[in-house]
C-alpha cells in the first residue's frame, strides 16, 4: 500500500529515486538489459522462449546483447531519456547463471555513470557465491524470486535444478534451492543490499504459505515483498498452463497480499516488466533504439 511503501522510504532513502520500490519514484525510469541468456532451473512457470518470470511478463523474447552493447544501449537510452536512475539485469535467463556478462555489463555500466541503482534479479540459486561481486561492482538493489520455503511444495513448482554439476529434481532439487535462496538473501543482506522477495502465488500450491515466506525472509533481512500473481494461460505455454492451472483471482491476491503483509511491507505496483524493459514502470519504451542497433550475435 501507499502507505507501507511511504514508510519505507523514510527508513531507506535509496529507495526513493528507484520506481520499483517506492511509488513516490514513478517519475524515473529504468532499463534492463538482456544479457543473460542461460537458466541454472526450470520452473513450470516459465516458458523458455520468452523472459524469466522473476521479473518479466511473459511473451516478448528479448534480443540477447553482450555486455558492451548492453552499456552502449544505456549509454543511447540515458541520453534519450535522462530520468533513467536504475538499470537492471533480469533475464532472459538467470543473470547469476551468466555471472561474467551480468558483472561485466554491470562494471561498464557504472564506469559510464555514478549516478545510478544497479539491480539485478535472480532466482537465487547462485546468489551465496556471487553477492559480494555484487555489491563491489555497485549493485544496491536485489531481487530474489522465492516462492516457498518448503521443499515439498518446491517439487511442484521447480520440476528440476542444475546445481554442482548435476541435474537435481523433486524434493531434493527444491530443498537445495531453498537452503542456497535463504543463504543466498542473508548473505545479500549482510553486504547491505536492499533485498526485494518476489512470490509468485500459484492457487492451490503456495497460495497457503505466503505468510511463512513472508516471516522467513524478513528474518534474513529482506526489505520489501512482491506477492504477484501467476501467469497461467495456456497460450503462453508454460507447464503450468498446460497442466490447467489457473491464476489466482483479484481477491486470492489481495488476501496473499494481507497475510504476508504481517511480516512484510508489501509492494503493490509491480508490473511485472520484460527482461529489455525501457523507460518510466509501465512505459514501455523499448524500441527507442532498435533502428541504432543491430541484433547481438549471441
Ligand atoms: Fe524461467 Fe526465470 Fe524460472 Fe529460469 S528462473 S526457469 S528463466 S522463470
Ligand atoms: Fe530492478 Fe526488478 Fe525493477 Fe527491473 S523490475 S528495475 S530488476 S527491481
Amino acid at each position: 500500500s501507499c502507505s507501507t511503501n511511504d514508510s519505507v522510504v523514510e527508513l531507506n532513502p535509496k529507495m526513493a529515486t528507484h520506481p520499483c520500490y517506492s511509488k513516490q519514484a514513478h517519475q524515473y525510469a529504468r532499463i534492463h538489459l538482456p544479457v543473460a541468456p542461460a537458466c541454472n532451473i526450470q520452473c513450470n512457470y516459465c516458458n523458455r522462449k520468452f523472459d524469466c518470470s522473476n521479473e518479466s511478463r511473459p511473451g516478448v523474447v528479448s534480443k540477447l546483447l553482450a555486455p558492451a552493447q548492453a552499456a552502449e544501449r544505456y549509454r543511447k537510452v540515458k541520453a534519450r531519456i535522462p530520468e533513467t536512475k536504475v538499470v537492471g539485469i533480469a533475464g532472459p535467463g538467470d543473470p547469476l547463471a551468466n555471472p561474467a556478462s551480468t558483472l561485466a555489463t554491470l562494471k561498464a555500466v557504472a564506469k559510464l555513470e555514478d549516478d545510478i541503482h544497479l539491480c539485478v534479479s535472480t532466482n537465487g540459486l547462485n546468489l551465496v557465491d556471487h553477492a559480494k561481486a555484487l555489491r563491489e561492482v555497485g549493485v544496491e538493489h536485489l531481487t530474489i524470486t522465492i516462492n516457498c520455503i518448503d521443499a515439498d511444495i518446491g517439487a511442484q513448482i521447480y520440476p528440476w535444478i542444475y546445481f554442482d554439476h548435476r541435474r537435481l529434481r523433486g524434493r531434493q532439487g527444491a530443498q537445495t534451492l531453498i537452503d542456497r535462496q535463504l543463504a543466498g538473501l542473508k548473505a545479500a543482506a549482510e553486504q547491505g543490499m536492499l533485498v526485494k522477495i518476489n512470490t509468485v502465488l500459484i492457487p492451490g500450491i503456495n497460495d497457503h504459505h505466503v505468510a511463512a515466506v513472508a516471516s522467513e525472509v524478513k528474518r534474513l533481512g529482506a526489505a520489501l515483498h512482491n506477492v504477484m500473481p501467476l501467469i497461467a494461460e495456456a497460450e503462453h505455454g508454460t507447464y503450468f498452463g498446460l497442466m490447467g492451472q489457473r491464476s489466482p483471482t483479484e481477491e486470492e491476491l489481495a488476501k496473499a497480499r494481507e497475510e504476508a503483509g504481517v511480516s512484510m511491507a508489501q509492494m503493490s505496483h509491480c508490473q511485472q516488466c520484460r527482461a529489455d524493459a525501457v523507460g518510466r514502470l509501465g512505459q514501455d519504451c523499448s524500441d527507442i533504439d532498435q533502428d541504432a542497433e543491430p541484433a547481438a550475435d549471441l
